[in-house]
């Protein structure tokens, strides 16, 4: 368990999650501060994954991408029509 629950850097007052000590200066934190964009692509492939589709009526199941639902909706099963969207 981290000593502290927040950890702050005392040079620009940003708050950072739980840790064992806090920041004095921020080259401290420059190697958080780096893994950013690393997280924010990460997020961005969660949202291509792809999502499983699903006709309640056969059991239909295909998997198609969020980008495809949310530009042309729901896939559709050949004999019953629209399928509902179940997660991954
Ligand atoms: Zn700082
Ligand atoms: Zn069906």
């Amino acid at each position: 368990m981290p000593k502290f629950t927040k950890t702050s850097c005392s040079q620009c007052g940003r708050e950072f999650g739980p840790g064992d000590e806090g920041f004095s200066h921020c080259h401290q934190h420059s190697h958080l501060d780096a893994a950013k964009p690393l997280a924010r692509a990460a997020a961005e492939r969660q949202a291509t994954r792809m999502l499983k589709c699903e006709c309640l009526d056969c059991g239909y199941i295909v998997r198609v991408t969020r980008k495809w639902i949310d530009a042309v909706g729901a896939p559709h099963c050949p004999r019953h029509g629209e399928m509902i969207v179940g997660g991954v």
